[in-house]
């Protein structure tokens, strides 16, 4: 616990309430079935929240990753690929996925980045699509590389693109729509779309339903083949903790497997990749959504990390989740100022992934006016170098990531403190700074500071 935090600068109900939310704190984190998943990782004293960005190290990448060099590499060399299991990482690696975004074995496919995939995904499923469909929709909230990919990928394919956001998509399709790449939880709200009622809307209009995982899998349950999806790509360096870089993944559903016909129908998706044939014929299953050579380094590195899944829940993970993100908001709209902060990740728990974005702008207009700017990223910076590490995405918003298996309620409240610490100081010096007429506004601040109850809460 931080010195401020026991002693702060301004005794009051914020410093009761603050005792109260740490001693909370470590009421919640003594309980609970995740309390030694932290154990798994290599983490330090920084509080950190940006494991949707990118995990943190498992401990038992660095061991293998040393042993798959010395020995694999280093000594077995060209074997590998058969004696060490090289050549079927992919498949073995996706069924290993499967469990955690709620597919049967024999779905899932390891390999090449969330970018290429989409590629294979929308072009995919572009011709598996009726011969007269003439649109593809895109989520118009969508992590740029989806809208990017799916353009060029429609462009190819004569279709046009239409983005629509995730609650207007049952409105907006039509029997001409081949389908639709909807981001399952948005990175910059943090909000979760309904997969199970929009996967629905879209079959029932003869639409294909491609989905993008990267900031659910591994944060909540993802019921892929419940829902009927068709499609569905993911990154596996946010929650799944793969590392820098890690390999993404490709879920072709069972039963359009054989229909399924890759863009990019490389030899380790060939029926017999040793026969050398010039002609292409496809391997069977979601083999099919293999390329090229597999990176093996960064595949291991991930299928290590996996291991810090053995016998967790993924509806713990979950419950941990929203009490995680519950608990931030509450200590945000407990210590921040009012009126700097303002959560634009829904409350609602049912729309909720597991990030907290809070929108961050100057206090009064007139700190606005006097070119007060990039605040937020100026916030961010600030609690970066004060140990609390999140992230910031244009224009406004400051993004705090939840990774159940390792942030405890503690750093919760620690990344809440730091921050209403953080926005004090900034109101404080821009009314210093600010117009002549706010004299006497920094006593203000400071019983601003007291009656906290924040926009956030
Ligand atoms: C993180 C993320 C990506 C990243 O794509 P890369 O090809 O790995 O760079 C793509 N889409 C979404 C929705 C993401 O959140």
């Amino acid at each position: 616990m931080s010195e401020s935090r026991e002693t702060p600068k301004s005794p009051g109900p914020a410093a009761a309430g603050a005792r109260k939310a740490a001693i909370r704190a470590a009421e919640l984190d003594a309980a609970g079935p995740l309390t030694t998943t932290r154990e798994r990782f290599v983490l330090d004293d920084t509080v950190y929240l940006d494991g949707n960005s990118l995990g943190a190290l498992p401990r038992a990448v660095p061991d293998r990753i040393a042993e798959v060099i010395r020995h694999e590499w280093g000594e077995l060399r060209i074997r590998s690929w058969t004696e060490a299991g090289w050549w079927t990482a992919p498949e073995r690696i996706g069924d290993r996925i499967a469990p955690l975004v709620g597919a049967a074995p024999g779905q899932v496919v390891v390999g090449d980045s969330t970018s290429i995939n989409v590629f294979k995904a929308v072009t995919g499923g572009i011709r598996m699509a009726g011969k007269g469909c003439t649109e593809i929709l895109v989520d118009a909230t969508t992590f740029p590389t989806d809208g990017y990919i799916a353009r060029s990928a429609a462009r190819m394919a004569g279709l046009a693109v239409r983005p629509v956001e995730p609650a207007r998509i049952a409105d907006e399709v039509t029997e001409r729509t081949a389908l639709a790449l909807v981001n399952h939880v948005d990175y910059r709200t943090g909000e979760l779309n309904d997969m199970a009622s929009i996967t629905a809307a879209l079959h029932s209009a003869g639409t294909l339903a491609v989905w993008d995982l990267c900031h659910s899998a591994g944060a909540l349950p993802v019921a892929l083949d419940a829902c009927g999806v068709d499609l569905a790509v993911g990154c596996t360096y946010k929650y799944l903790n793969g590392g820098p870089g890690s390999p993404a993944y490709l879920y072709v559903r069972k039963s359009l497997q054989e229909r399924f016909e890759s863009p990019l129908p490389g030899w380790n998706s060939h029926v017999d990749p040793f026969g050398m044939e010039p002609g292409y014929t496809p391997a069977d299953g979601v083999l099919r959504g293999r390329v090229g050579t597999p990176d093996i380094l960064s595949m291991l590195a991930l299928e290590a990390a996996l291991e810090a899944w053995e016998g967790v829940a993924i509806e713990d993970v979950r419950a941990k989740s929203l009490a995680l993100t519950d608990f931030f908001l509450e200590c945000v709209s407990e210590y921040a100022p009012p009126g700097r902060v303002r959560s634009v990740t829904p409350y609602e728990h049912r729309r909720r992934g597991s990030q907290v974005s809070l929108a961050c702008s100057p206090g009064g207009s007139s700190a606005a006016a006097q070119g007060g700017a990039p605040v937020a990223g100026e916030v961010m910076a600030e609690l970066i170098r004060r140990g609390v590490v999140g992230d910031f995405r244009p224009p406004d918003v400051l993004r705090f990531g939840f990774t159940p298996l390792y942030t405890t309620f503690a750093d919760a409240e620690r990344a809440a403190w730091v921050l209403g610490e953080v926005l004090r100081e900034q109101a404080a010096a821009e009314s210093a700074s600010g117009s002549e007429s706010a004299s006497g506004s920094e006593s203000a601040g400071a019983g601003q500071e007291s009656a906290a109850d924040g926009d956030a809460g």
